[in-house]
């Protein structure tokens, strides 16, 4: 594939088995598009940045970038792919911020539509009884806090980092610490306005069209493109009094974890970290967080152990704190954490959510942003966590410092089972995210190589363990893998895939469906 650059190309246990369309190779393609009366415009050079994304491992480049002004910029493209010959197997991806890990928001030879020119009606915050926010699909999550903070309000269920696209995080399903609460943002829509495989518009929700409504939700992109959504607010609160405690036995922290997400009464966001063969962690954390005791705490050794960080967070405002420290205390006081590991810090609400920024400008400064990051994001059901913990951490994966290990449960019932989005058949599920980056020609245990083969090790051992584990943010190379990810509901995947994208126009990335000749 003359495009594909890097191990993608020539690495041999990452060969798609379904191929990517052929790039058309016919020049008709550009002048084709040229033709089409639009308000924003097609680029048909420089397109290098289009077949890249944050994983930065695979490189397919598009025929044509479309920055689209309207939402009838988007139809009249997919209508005109649509009738044009179908030898040209041309496909179109949408492009939030290019944040996936596996080329999902490119599409080989086909057209990359950059969701973030699309304009309208800009951000439009409903500050009724049941208050909500319209915004587009290729707004970014940060800009959406802002705004909403203006009228005292914010979204309820939030990524770790915000600088993601609506369209993108509601693609796949937006998890984080609020989830065990308010369930993933893909629980916290009302309405979309989405642009079908068939250029249609349409407005879909619960009660409109609501096949194509939960489809579209953690759909994967491949129903259509989420061109407005409508998501739930909920009061804001300004500050955040964020807590981490050590562990250093698996079983007592998941256990707190557990507790935690049991009651309606706790934290407003609760995560927590793995922590293998780090030095001078408590050090690293002395800038933002201060030991409850610090005597107690510059005694405590992390070198060279197992620990596991509880993160926890309640939103407070300042002028009305009445028991807020008491309550904290009471919850704290029901964990079973190493006494002299608590540390606390006192940031705004802002500042909390956006904390991922921070990391982000160093990494960028240091050069340390724009390498691969072979992440890999699992769901994995409580009665196995245990199995899983022994085997992996330590074992299969000896070392933290490349990157943070994430694992926090939240309870399934808050989610709805009529997105998408699978999960592993239980009440309780963890998400365990290997976020590591892999620094260019590094030939050592932060290589690329290395921590691929460790994510395969991972992989194999759910696989023959019989897990049920799921893919977060999947990843597959052929359509069996895909049909055992999706399991039972993969024939309503299938089915939603020929009433609404029966070409196989859209997402080709996540490599499901192929477009037929
Ligand atoms: P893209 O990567 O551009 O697109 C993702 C997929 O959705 C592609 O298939 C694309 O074609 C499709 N798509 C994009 N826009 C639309 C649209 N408008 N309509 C339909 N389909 C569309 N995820 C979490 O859940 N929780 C986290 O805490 C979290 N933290 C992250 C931290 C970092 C630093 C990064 C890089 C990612 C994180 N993610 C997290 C993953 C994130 O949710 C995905 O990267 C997701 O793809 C959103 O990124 P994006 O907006 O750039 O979408």
């Amino acid at each position: 594939i003359p495009h594909t650059t890097n191990i993608c190309s020539n690495h041999s246990f990452d060969t798609p088995t379904i191929p990517f369309p052929h790039h058309s190779g016919s020049s008709s393609v550009p002048s084709s598009l040229k033709t089409l009366t639009l308000d924003g415009y097609f680029t048909f050079d420089n397109l290098e940045h289009a077949a890249n994304d944050f994983g930065n491992i695979f490189h397919y480049l598009p025929t044509a970038v479309l920055h689209p002004k309207s939402v009838s910029d988007i139809s009249s493209t997919i209508k005109h792919i649509m009738d044009m010959d179908s030898a040209t197997k041309l496909t179109v991806a949408a492009r939030g911020r290019g944040h996936s890990l596996q080329g999902q928001a490119q599409a080989y030879g086909g057209v990359v539509i950059n969701m973030e020119s699309l304009e309208g009606p800009g951000i439009f915050v409903e500050t009724s009884e049941v208050p909500y926010v319209d915004v587009s699909g290729g707004e970014l999550w940060v800009n959406v806090l802002h705004e909403t903070l203006k009228y005292g309000l914010s979204p309820k269920s939030w990524t770790d980092y915000l600088h993601l696209t609506v369209g993108g995080t509601l693609s796949n399903a937006g998890i984080s610490g609020q989830a065990f609460r308010h369930g993933p943002q893909i629980n916290n829509v009302y309405q979309l306005q989405v642009v079908t495989g068939r250029g249609e518009v349409i407005t879909c929700s619960d009660t409109k069209t609501a096949d194509l409504f939960y489809g579209v939700l953690g759909g994967l992109g491949q129903f259509g493109i989420i061109t407005r959504a409508r998501i739930s607010l909920g009061p804001a609160k300004k500050m955040v009094k964020w807590i981490r405690v050590l562990y250093s036995e698996f079983s007592t922290f998941s256990n707190d974890q557990e507790h935690l997400i049991s009651s309606n009464n706790s934290f407003d966001y609760m995560e927590g970290f793995v922590i293998i063969n780090r030095t001078g962690l408590l050090n690293s954390w002395r800038s933002s967080f201060n030991p409850k005791n610090p005597i107690q705490a510059s005694q405590f050794s992390s070198d060279g152990k197992i620990l596991y960080c509880l993160e926890m967070v309640k939103y407070y405002n300042p002028e009305k704190m009445d028991g807020l420290n008491q309550d904290i205390e009471e919850l704290l006081s029901e964990l079973n954490y190493i006494p002299s590991t608590l540390f606390l810090s006192e940031v705004s609400y802002v500042e909390f959510l956006d904390r991922v920024r921070m990391s982000e400008i160093k990494l960028r400064s240091k050069g340390l942003w724009e390498v691969p990051h072979p992440w890999l994001n699992l769901l994995i059901p409580k009665s196995r966590i245990l199995d899983f913990a022994r085997e992996v951490f330590g074992k299969i994966v000896k070392d933290s410092s490349n990157g943070p290990i994430l694992i926090y449960p939240f309870n399934k019932a808050k989610w709805n089972n009529r997105t998408s989005m699978v999960t592993p058949e239980e009440d309780i599920i963890y998400l365990v995210a290997f976020l590591p980056s892999a620094p260019p020609l590094s030939t050592g245990t932060d290589g690329l190589e290395h921590i691929m083969t460790q994510n395969k090790r991972i992989l194999d051992f759910c696989t023959k363990a019989g897990f049920g584990a799921k893919q977060y943010l999947p990843h597959y190379r052929t359509l069996d893998e895909w049909r055992a990810h999706f399991g039972t509901h993969w024939e309503t995947f299938a089915q939603r895939k020929s009433a609404y994208d029966p070409f196989a126009i859209l997402a080709p990335g996540q490599r499901i469906f192929q477009k037929a000749v």
